[in-house]
């Protein structure tokens, strides 16, 4: 901001602030109330993310219980020797990893998993060179595994066997997709811990007592609480992203939200309609179950159809330096047998994957 943009003098800043829907910003610091007017405004609020210091604990905590965000832990952990870790996703299992890392014995961790999730290898998607024939791997594992799958449930099976999904523990049946990335050796830390509490929510912390959905566990005040129970990403649906004077940036291709954005922009700069718009980027909601991993192929699929046909698209793909397949593909070399081998997989199960994801959806 201070190096890039405010020198061109066409910016104005207004940090610390709040808008509201007439265009009223207020300073959160000193209360001074201005108005904008814009031509477009782009709703970036729409995509917020929730972390545990950004809100008390959904659950009540008695007094005399330390229970602190996750952002604390560094602060908190030395005063403690055991540890309840309050959520599973990745706030959670970072918490976990950071206390496994720097020393803390896995018996002294307890973690509160109220359901399972399935996670990306995080060996599938690295940026470089050396990593592009994996990369195209992934991709056609993707298309062949739900090109293939009867159930929902069978195409995760696939996910996993191929390399491409993982869980924390083999023997139960995750419930959740998050679209979180772990690399096998974190796995193979995070299965050191062996107290994983799956009694549901935390209702209530009592200075002996943790109270669950299902269920109760022993606690003492001389634990440290970790709470990783936000929902980094709370489940919102969808919205048009051009809609008047309105643009809500959301993704319009699996994890790929800087590239997602670029193209929004390079479409408002291109095109006039928001009608055609909004056929070219369909957005892609975020995911909270394996059935929605299948919704958000479904989409991906359909956008990266179209964009295949849209000149105005092709030409920005291939100039930009966030998408990471197009320029790479279009300049492969007779070299490159192995990413050729897996493009041409792609190619053979791509137009089925549409259709099985169609259909699992009807179902
Ligand atoms: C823009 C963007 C970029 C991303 N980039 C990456 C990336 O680079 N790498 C990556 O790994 N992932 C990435 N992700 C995905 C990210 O890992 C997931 O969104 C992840 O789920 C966020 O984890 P979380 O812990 O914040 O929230 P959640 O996954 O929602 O976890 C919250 C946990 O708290 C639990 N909980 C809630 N209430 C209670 C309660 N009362 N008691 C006990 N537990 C409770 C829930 O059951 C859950 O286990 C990205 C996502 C986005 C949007």
């Amino acid at each position: 901001m201070r190096q890039q943009f405010l020198p061109t003098g066409r910016v104005h800043y207004l940090p610390m602030s709040e808008v509201d829907e007439e265009g009223v910003v207020t300073s959160r610091i000193t209360g001074r109330q201005r108005r904008i007017r814009a031509r477009k405004i782009v709703d970036a609020s729409f995509s917020k993310t929730v972390t545990p210091a950004m809100r008390p604990p959904p659950y009540s905590v008695a007094e005399g219980v330390t229970c602190v965000p996750s952002s604390e832990l560094p602060r908190m952990a030395a005063a403690h020797a055991a540890y309840v870790v309050i959520g599973a996703g990745k706030t959670g299992m970072d918490a976990c990893l950071w206390l496994l890392e720097n020393g803390a014995d896995p018996d002294s961790i307890r973690w509160v998993m109220p359901r399972d999730y399935w996670w990306i290898n995080r060996e599938t998607y690295q940026p470089g060179e050396e990593f592009f024939p994996r990369l195209v791997a992934s991709i056609a594992n993707g298309v062949q595994s739900l090109a293939e799958g009867a159930t929902v449930d069978e195409v995760f099976e696939r996910q996993e066997a191929l390399g491409e999904f993982r869980r924390i523990d083999p023997a139960v049946k995750p419930e959740g997709f998050h679209g979180g990335f772990v690399s096998d050796s974190e796995l193979a830390q995070l299965r050191r811990i062996r107290h994983i509490v799956r009694l549901g929510r935390v209702r209530r912390i009592d200075p002996h007592e943790i109270v669950l959905e299902q269920g109760t566990v022993a606690t003492s005040p001389q634990m440290l609480h970790i709470d990783c129970s936000a929902i980094g990403i709370p489940p919102r649906g969808a919205k048009p992203i051009f809609e008047g004077n309105r643009i809500t940036p959301q993704w319009v291709r699996l994890s790929q939200p800087t590239f997602s954005w670029s193209l929004i922009g390079h479409l408002e700069a291109s095109l006039e309609d928001d009608e055609e718009k909004n056929r070219i980027c369909r957005p892609i909601p975020a995911p909270d179950t394996p059935r929605d991993w299948v919704r958000m192929m479904a989409i991906e699929l359909s956008n990266q159809y179209v964009w295949s046909r849209t000149p105005v698209v092709r030409e920005f793909q291939f100039n930009s330096r966030l998408d990471p397949f197009t320029h790479r593909i279009r300049s492969m070399q007779p070299t490159d047998t192995e990413a050729k081998a897996h493009l041409e997989r792609y190619g053979k199960f791509v137009g089925s994957a549409a259709k099985n994801a169609a259909r699992l959806l009807a179902g």
